[in-house]
């Protein structure tokens, strides 16, 4: 068993707090945090809660401190718990710039200490879902991916609506729904166009469209809206054989694919303008339907593989450089943005 510290002790905090006492592998420690009435609430619930980070840092017993603070001081913790002689775990996104990323690689390879992310959302269904679909090879050679998150409430009114914090919805779910595409699709990435929306917020944004386009010409589109009344799937995925759909993270939706491609007496349907069969549904006879795979994964895994790597058993799974290759992507998203035009990168 490794011992965690938690430094911030707000929503994701409290996360980690219940997750970790419910961990095979890593036990609660206590929490820091900087604002006082949450080290009262983490006492009042019975957690040591220590009064300043030199104090937290400085107790031999600690052997991994996870960083659950806003986004803007991730690196500065994470780069002094090293070198006091820590593992350090960051929340998503690990900083704000690719510069700043470096630094935090640096003081981990001078340390020698374990410097990773939780990137969580490497274990949602819905992705490993797609990613078991992706790898199947049942919807044929596969040339467009769609990724979306829809919600409706605008950007939250906490830190996140402010740039000084790294607030904004890329640096927010981005770093996310990217992440798992990049762990998903291989090879390289040749063009970025991303186009961020400010409806509610205009310090941040409060949602984008980002099209990456890989060296195989496989296109990805990511969108992240708060603003969306309606929701678009979560997932959508087409293949020369067949499309995957997934509506929601609880991976309702379904695998249509081609059975016969020399299919009679298509009925047409009919248009504003007429008649068009090209656009016609197919009859059930030229198709077949799949269901989408049940997929139980359990998040515990990262953790488990935190204490493996530090141990040295194991390689960490979420690498620096994979966490470099994501930052370096948001970063083309956001010239993209600026300069409004496609990016040719090699990513
Ligand atoms: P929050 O505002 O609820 O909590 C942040 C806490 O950090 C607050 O209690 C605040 O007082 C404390 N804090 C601020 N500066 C500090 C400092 N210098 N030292 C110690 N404590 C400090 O925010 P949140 O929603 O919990 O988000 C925290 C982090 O977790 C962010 O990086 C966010 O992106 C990440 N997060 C990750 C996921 C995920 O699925 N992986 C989900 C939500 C949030």
């Amino acid at each position: 068993m490794k011992n965690v510290i938690v430094v911030g002790y707000g929503g994701m905090g409290s996360w980690h707090v219940d997750y970790i006492k419910k961990s095979d592998v890593v036990k609660l420690l206590g929490i820091y945090d900087i604002n006082p009435m949450r080290t009262e609430i983490a006492r009042k619930n019975g957690i040591l809660a220590y009064d300043s980070l030199d104090e937290a840092l400085d107790d031999a017993r600690a052997d991994i401190i996870l960083i659950a603070t806003p986004n803007d001081v991730h690196k500065e913790i994470a780069v002094y718990a090293m070198n006091k002689g820590k593992n350090v775990i960051s929340e998503k996104p690990v900083t704000l710039s690719s510069a700043d990323l470096s630094e935090m690689i640096a003081a981990s390879e001078k340390t020698g200490k374990l410097f990773t992310v939780h990137q969580n959302r490497r274990w949602d269904n819905d992705y490993l879902a797609v990613k078991q679909i992706f790898e199947s090879g049942v919807l044929g050679n596969i040339f467009n991916i769609e990724s979306r998150v829809h919600g409706s409430r605008g950007i939250p009114g906490d830190w996140r609506g402010k740039k000084e914090f790294g607030g904004g919805m890329m640096l927010d779910w981005g770093v996310h729904i990217i992440d798992q595409v990049l762990m998903m699709v291989p090879g390289k990435i040749k063009q970025v166009f991303a186009r961020f929306d400010h409806i509610t917020n205009y310090e941040v944004d409060d949602g984008f469209k980002l099209e990456l386009i890989f060296e195989n010409d496989l296109r990805t589109f990511f969108e992240v809206g708060t603003s969306n009344f309606i929701s678009l799937p979560r997932w959508y995925m087409q293949g020369e054989n067949g499309t995957a759909m997934l509506e929601d993270f609880s991976c309702k939706g379904k695998i249509v694919c081609v059975e016969n491609w020399d299919e009679k007496d298509v009925i047409p349907v009919k248009t504003a303008a007429g008649l068009t069969k090209t656009m016609a549904p197919r009859k059930d006879d030229s198709i077949v339907t799949h269901e989408i795979p049940q997929i139980d994964a359990d998040v515990h895994d990262f953790y488990r593989n935190v204490v493996k790597a530090i141990d040295k058993i194991e390689p960490q799974l979420i690498t620096h450089s994979q966490l470099m290759r994501v930052m370096k992507v948001m970063e083309a998203a956001f010239e993209s943005d600026r300069l409004s035009t496609v990016l040719s990168v090699d990513l």
